[in-house]
């Protein structure tokens, strides 16, 4: 075996970990492979409304990365794709990548979006966390990258019944290939990093919230879009079941988290912050508005973010309660929430509009079968799991194989990028060795 390792880098997940490790190997100078199973890029934080503690518009300190990582030379972006296999060695790692089929010539489409506005299908936009619809053939935002868009065979009309190519009709370069298959891509790489993020706990999961089938009870990422300028209101508070403005709402952290047992075992990390960032955007919004959030322990340890906690206490008029919240239901048109303020020792009832809980981070199912195919450990969650959490945060127990961001753990945007830097600095250590031998 050549002991050169090969100097690419494979990198899974194009959220802002996956893109600040691709840019940061793809500046250095090395060829970088991004694989994305979205049909666009940023993972997460493209859904995010605005950040703590700054308040920065998220897409807007988003997009210029996209953006660079969709035109650097270096960086070869594979969105709609995934890892069918890993095989080889370290330094020498054979990799098979699947492309889905997106029905749409994507060197032809110029992202003219006429195809998505003439499509008669409409259904809910996963990226809008169903609040608000998609069409069959679509883009994730405004904003994606790459804006080219893909039609979804189980919503087409003309994969179900033989009927309508309107796409097809109305495509002015004719784009539209029904017939696309899946391709693949073949490459060799020196060294690999897994950034596949995070998911959140299902309501569904978790009765004493309404098993997420109780109307205007909504997790935070559904909030977010609701706050943000591209969402399904235009970034206007409005409740889902009758696009009325909520004059009372009621946030819940620690749902499904810090649970042993029952759910889970892990401190979620960053929904103190953004709970308190949500209330405070939400008066911004709804001046007369009232907030409320239920709360375990406030958990607030990064840079100005306890005085950003303080802020929405004090400035903001956000009522904090500290208890933990037993039943949501509805009544008439209102959402109940029945909890206990363990500070007063009395029990609280709040006939709220719209509540937003905040469920658990959790790691995504695919990357078990990311970690077991590379033979990488997960832990009982099923989060990646370095070699030694103090002083290889990053590295594997396989050599050639690194960790970045929220597929490790609940983690902020400033501390995903710095893992991912982290992550990226350990491939071009092993690339550097290779241009000293030569
Ligand atoms: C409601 C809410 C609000 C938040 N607000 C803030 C905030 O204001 N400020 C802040 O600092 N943090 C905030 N966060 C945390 C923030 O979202 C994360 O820190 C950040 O998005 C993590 O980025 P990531 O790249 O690690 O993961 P992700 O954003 O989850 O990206 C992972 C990417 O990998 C892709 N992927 C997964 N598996 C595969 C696979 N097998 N093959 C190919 N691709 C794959 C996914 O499709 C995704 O694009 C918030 C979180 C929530 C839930």
């Amino acid at each position: 075996m050549n002991p050169t390792p090969v100097p690419r880098a494979l990198i899974i997940g194009a959220g802002i970990a996956g893109m600040q490790a691709a840019l940061d190997i793809a500046n250095a100078g090395y060829e970088t492979v991004l694989v994305e199973r979205l049909p666009s890029i940023g993972g997460r934080m493209a859904q995010l409304s605005e950040t703590f503690p700054t308040l920065d518009c998220s897409q807007c300190i988003l997009t210029p990365r996209t953006v660079e990582v969709g035109h650097h030379d270096n960086i070869r972006l594979l969105t709609y794709s995934e890892v069918e296999s890993i095989t080889g060695e370290p330094g020498h790692f054979q990799v098979r990548i699947r492309r889905h089929a997106a029905y749409v010539d994507w060197d032809k489409c110029t992202g003219c979006g006429l195809c998505q506005e003439k499509c008669p299908k409409k259904v809910p936009a996963e990226f809008q966390r169903g609040i608000g619809p998609r069409k069959a053939i679509y883009t994730l935002s405004p904003q994606a990258v790459p804006n080219k868009p893909v039609i979804d065979r189980e919503a087409c009309i003309f994969f179900r019944r033989g009927k309508c190519r309107a796409c097809e009709k109305f495509c002015p370069v004719g784009a539209i290939d029904f017939k696309q298959e899946d391709s693949f891509v073949e490459t060799e790489v020196g060294a690999v990093i897994l950034a596949t993020g995070y998911n959140l706990y299902g309501l569904e999961n978790m009765p004493e919230y309404g098993s997420g089938a109780v109307p205007d009870v909504i997790d935070a990422l559904a909030f977010e879009r609701l706050l943000s300028a591209s969402g399904p209101t235009a970034g206007k508070v409005l409740r889902p079941s009758d696009r009325r403005e909520p004059r009372e709402i009621v946030f819940v952290q620690c749902a499904g988290s810090r649970a042993p047992g029952r759910y889970m075992p892990h401190c979620s990390k960053v929904c103190c912050m953004y709970s308190a960032k949500q209330a405070i955007l939400y008066r911004h919004r709804v001046h007369d508005g009232q907030s409320y959030i239920f709360y375990i322990d406030i958990r607030s340890p990064g840079k100005r973010y306890d005085e950003f906690i303080q802020r929405a206490m004090e400035e903001e008029g956000v009522v904090y309660l500290r208890g933990k919240v037993s039943k949501i239901y509805r009544q008439d048109d209102r959402v109940v929430v029945m909890g206990a303020d363990t500070l007063s020792g009395e029990q609280v009832r709040i006939a709220a509009d719209l509540v937003v809980v905040a469920p658990a981070l959790i790691p995504r199912p695919e990357t078990r079968r990311l970690a077991e195919m590379l033979g990488v450990e997960i832990d009982e969650v099923g989060w990646l799991t370095p070699a030694n959490e103090d002083l290889h945060p990053v590295e594997t127990n396989r050599s050639g194989i690194f960790l970045a961001g929220t597929g490790m753990g609940p983690m902020d945007i400033p501390e995903t990028v710095a893992h991912a830097s982290a992550a990226a600095a350990k491939v071009l250590e092993l690339f550097a060795q290779q241009v000293r031998r030569i």
